[in-house]
């Protein structure tokens, strides 16, 4: 079982991760784009899917890349 969170204040919204690790997603984000906000928005659930293999390492890759980009924004 998967969720994903949405961003309350624009259109962003996390990968399909673990209920901890979206959450982290979900409040970094915010720290980000919207200082001073309370994290909000929604979540949204899934338990499983077809194509849900492809798309999870689609969305693993896009999550090593982004990682990548924040690791080094904020040295
Ligand atoms: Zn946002």
């Amino acid at each position: 079982m998967a969720n994903r969170y949405w961003c309350g204040e624009c259109s962003f919204k996390t990968p399909w991760l673990d209920t901890s690790e979206g959450l982290r997603r979900q409040i970094e984000h915010y720290a980000r784009k919207h200082p001073g906000i309370a994290p909000g928005g929604q979540i949204e659930t899934r338990r499983r899917g077809p194509g849900a293999r492809s798309a999870c390492l689609l969305l693993a890759a896009a999550a090593l890349v982004l990682l990548t980009v924040v690791a080094t924004w904020r040295r």
